[in-house]
């Protein structure tokens, strides 16, 4: 297979906050990749915008920095650097002043796209929009690209949707939840809605449950202060995870359009029924050889801010009535791995009697570190010796299976990047979505503080607190294995 990389048209992309973390490590990198893949066009420019003082000479070494340190080997053997480096300025601005924003409206081109990465702290997103608008610099065409997190409760997002929305339309706001530009989670979406054989098994008639896993290994690390004021509610479930629960159960949308996809997944969100307290595990990492604690880590040995989080989330509507989805996601647990499967019902009847041990057919989508699909299907042992039956996996990791062609995928940033610029907002969060998601979110974390609940410890490098792993024996299901 080849694969074909259409060029997208030419754009002037200001990152506010182009001196950040954020951008150094995935931004700049990602349109770097694009840049030698030929995406980019060599007329595109990309203009870092932030406080510290850099002429563009001194910026386009901090890029060439940080693409030699997170850019990984292919990037390191791309011969482009300096033709992608030309492509780079830098403007000296203040996002809460008058500072180099005059210097930004000469910059600009009229006659491109023209999209601003808001690659800032959430506070200083209202006072972005306001200027770009106040100093004439974006246009009806612009597009404005927001970063997580969107608000830390459903009062916050209100307030942030609305400081966008006077000055932005809904349809020039992309807010990026980073695993919607993920190749599986995408492809989730071509095995739905692309192959006959799944959708007619898809409800609660054929499948059991469902469970969705985000596993790190590693732990806040030098991030505890700022993690411990969010946790892995607010951090992980209410965005990612409840986006790709949301990709799993939404209706097929009539096409692949923006709003067709994201109507659907707002109804999903909607469905949602609230969380028993019983159904809500909380854990909290400790000591181990791998690293502190997490209170250690956080700088607040009293904390109660979760580095884990287990849930058993139900959808009330006719497809899945009866049907859990499990969510966990946790870090400093005993491998990194990310993924869903659609663990399907049991037999009715066996025929095979006692020799048979059929299992259950398990459709797995691997996220992460290995992106992939497998499904689990039974079949009978090679050999002599009766009807012995085993449960093999039918494998489509994508590194093997298309090879160069899955190497060479671009990362989830890059890909949303290059969605921006092509106006296409199908894998962004649209505003009242997020809006949902905390409407959801926001009495299970109210409901815990009400209980004073303590997170439960759980040893660092296992998988996750014992609680959890009752959440699922108590309706006689286990988790699945956390391995890479
Ligand atoms: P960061 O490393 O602290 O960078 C913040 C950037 O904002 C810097 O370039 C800073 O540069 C600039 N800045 C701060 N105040 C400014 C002002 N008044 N005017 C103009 N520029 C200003 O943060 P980050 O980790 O890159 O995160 C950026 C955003 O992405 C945050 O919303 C974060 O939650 C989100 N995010 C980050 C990650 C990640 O992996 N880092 C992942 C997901 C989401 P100066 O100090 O020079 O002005």
């Amino acid at each position: 297979m080849v694969s074909r990389v259409i060029p997208v048209d030419t754009f002037d992309l200001v990152i506010f906050g182009g001196t950040g973390d954020l951008a150094r490590r995935k931004i700049l990198p990602g349109l770097f990749r694009r840049f030698c893949s030929g995406q980019m066009p060599d007329e595109a420019r990309i203009i870092g915008a932030a406080r510290t003082d850099f002429d563009s000479k001194g910026y386009r070494n901090l890029v060439a920095e940080a693409i030699a340190e997170f850019g990984g080997k292919t990037l390191a053997d791309c011969a482009d650097l300096p033709r992608f480096l030309e492509r780079l300025e830098y403007i000296k601005i203040d996002a809460r002043g008058d500072e180099g924003w005059a210097d930004l409206r000469d910059m600009i081109r009229n006659d491109v796209i023209t999209a601003y990465y808001f690659s800032v702290g959430p506070g200083l997103f209202g006072d972005l929009a306001q200027r770009l608008n106040s100093w004439k610099i974006a246009t009806s065409d612009s597009r404005i690209v927001v970063e997580k997190p969107f608000g830390r409760d459903l009062t916050t997002a209100k307030e942030l949707n609305a400081s966008l929305a006077a000055e932005f339309d809904e349809t020039q706001i992309y807010r990026i939840d980073h695993y919607l530009g993920k190749e599986t989670v995408q492809n989730l979406m071509a095995i739905r809605f692309g192959n006959l054989l799944f959708e007619p098994l898809w409800n609660s008639q054929y499948i059991d449950h469902i469970q969705i896993s985000v596993a790190e290994s590693v732990g806040v690390g030098g991030r505890g202060a700022y993690y411990d004021k969010s946790g892995a509610m607010r951090d992980m479930v209410q965005n990612h995870l409840m986006q790709l629960l949301c990709l799993i159960a939404m209706e097929p949308p009539s096409k692949f359009d923006p709003d067709a996809v994201r109507d659907e997944k707002l109804k999903v969100i909607r469905a949602l029924e609230p969380v028993e307290p019983h159904e809500l595990v909380r854990g909290q990492y400790s000591e181990g050889p791998e690293g502190p604690s997490y209170r250690e880590e956080a700088g607040d040995p009293k904390t109660f801010t979760e580095s884990y989080v287990a849930l058993k989330a139900k959808i009330a509507n006719w497809r899945w009535s009866g049907v859990p989805f499990y969510l966990r996601t946790g870090k400093r647990l005993k491998a990194r791995a990310s993924e869903i499967a659609v663990v399907f019902k049991k037999l009715p009847h066996s025929i095979f009697g006692d020799e048979g041990d059929e299992g259950q057919n398990i459709l797995a989508i691997h996220l992460q570190p290995n992106e992939g699909i497998t499904l689990d299907v039974t079949i009978k042992e090679p050999g002599p010796g009766g009807m012995r039956l085993a449960h093999v996996p039918l494998d489509m990791t994508f590194a093997e299976t298309l090879g160069d062609q899955a190497e060479d995928a671009p990362d989830a940033y890059e890909r949303l990047i290059m969605d921006v610029i092509r106006g296409n907002q199908t894998l962004f969060m649209r505003g009242d979505e997020v809006e949902a998601a905390w409407a959801w979110t926001d009495p299970i974390i109210e409901g815990w503080q009400r209980r004073n609940d303590v997170p439960k410890l759980y040893d660092a490098g296992s998988s996750g607190p014992d609680d959890a792993l009752a959440l699922l024996h108590r309706d006689l299901r286990k988790w699945r294995d956390i391995e890479p």
